[in-house]
């Protein structure tokens, strides 16, 4: 099973309504897709967590080098990649483009062996993961905070016992909503917020103090991704876990985060890290520093079946009679390309999503689907 055909698909879903986060505005969904075929006809599935544009300009990019190579080779594939964008791309969209490959190449690895990834990559420890609900996005400038309530129950309806939240308005305001929320659902949901780092550490060590007090489970990127030892500050401050990571690359990065002691969970995006097998060699360094795992996921259902995956087979630790919930980053923002792109569709039951079982990742794209939102 050797690569024969790399293809690129821009998938784009524009939106009834734009929201906002701490950052800028979305008013459409962009993902780029990536379907390798082999010399013996099947074919796999990736994508890439980034600008979906130059991402796939990077798959161009690395096309040529990898056509004619062997699935089973995926670490030689990956290393190929690395070395040939080494000098231009340690971190960012490149890292993106060489994860949608990666992914895709997994995906037929399993198919090739007739195994689900979560198998290949050495196993499953849990069979299924509960989702945590990301929401609670801006509905506009002015009046940021509007139907908050309807959403929030929309969240527990689903089943849902794990809810992040956007903050990064400003203390005042983020306090605020906080307390909001908390009063909406109450005691027993878990609650996150999530920064995308517009704050400074002064800032953040101001914000986590008045914000412990409504059970914050961790508080995501609250400063810039590049301040590794103010996020250490930070956290000899607060009681509050710290995490981060969704800006972070290569198992290169993830030892800066992890050897400056800046974070309590790291946060890989699989699509832009360096895809799985990169991913699994993360997950062994997060291991070596006690630091939990919790994957960014944000883009079509296909990411999340990544992660799914993944999940399934990080090693718990600490091991114990009762293991403790591992989460998966359910993203529930208006995305059809999230919802309908993939086959089959997720789904939560009694507040869980199943690990699939079926060879690769072990999810299809609806090529009917893909034509349609396809740019
Ligand atoms: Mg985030």
């Amino acid at each position: 099973m050797n690569i024969k055909k790399i293809e690129t698909f821009i998938v784009r879903d524009k939106l009834s309504k734009s929201f906002f986060f701490s950052q800028w505005e979305y008013s459409e969904r962009l993902c780029c897709l990536v379907k390798i075929t082999t010399d013996d006809g099947n074919y796999g599935w990736g994508e890439g967590y980034g600008p979906a544009n130059i991402v796939k300009e990077g798959i161009e990019f690395l096309k040529p080098i990898l056509i004619g190579m062997k699935i089973i080779d995926n670490e030689v594939i990956w290393s190929k990649m690395y070395s040939r964008t080494l000098d231009y791309a340690r971190k960012g969209v490149l890292t993106a483009s060489i994860s949608a490959i990666d992914v895709a190449v997994w995906d037929l690895k399993g198919k090739l062996l007739n195994l689900p990834v979560s198998k290949l990559l050495g196993g499953t420890y849990r069979n299924k993961i509960k989702p945590y609900a990301t929401g609670l996005y801006f509905s506009s400038i002015e009046n940021p905070s509007k139907n908050f309530e309807t959403e929030l129950i929309n969240y527990l309806k689903k089943g849902f016992k794990a809810i992040k939240m956007k903050i990064g308005l400003g203390i005042e305001a983020d306090l605020k909503n906080i307390k909001y929320v908390r009063k909406v659902i109450g005691n027993d949901i878990k609650l996150m917020v999530d920064a995308n780092h517009a704050y400074s550490l002064i800032e953040s060590i101001e914000l986590s103090k008045k914000m412990e007090k409504y059970e914050i489970s961790w508080f995501e990127e609250p400063i810039s991704p590049e301040h590794y030892k103010q996020y250490k500050e930070l956290r000899e401050k607060t009681s509050i876990p710290v995490s981060a990571g969704e800006s972070e690359y290569l198992r290169y990065g993830f030892h800066q985060l992890l050897e400056n002691k800046s974070v309590d969970i790291i946060q890989p995006d699989i699509c832009s890290c360096g895809g799985l097998t990169e991913a699994k060699k993360i997950s062994s360094l997060a291991s070596v520093y006690g630091v939990d795992i919790v994957p960014h996921t944000w883009g079509s259902g296909l990411g999340i079946y990544v992660a799914l995956n993944f999940i399934a087979n990080i090693e718990p630790n600490p091991n114990r009679l009762v293991e403790k919930d591992l989460y998966i980053e359910y993203d529930q923002t208006e995305n059809r390309i999230r919802e309908e792109l993939i086959i089959p569709k997720l789904i939560i039951k009694d507040g869980y999503i199943e690990i699939p079982t079926s060879p690769g990742l072990g999810v299809d794209i609806n090529e009917e689907k893909l034509n349609q939102f396809k740019t």
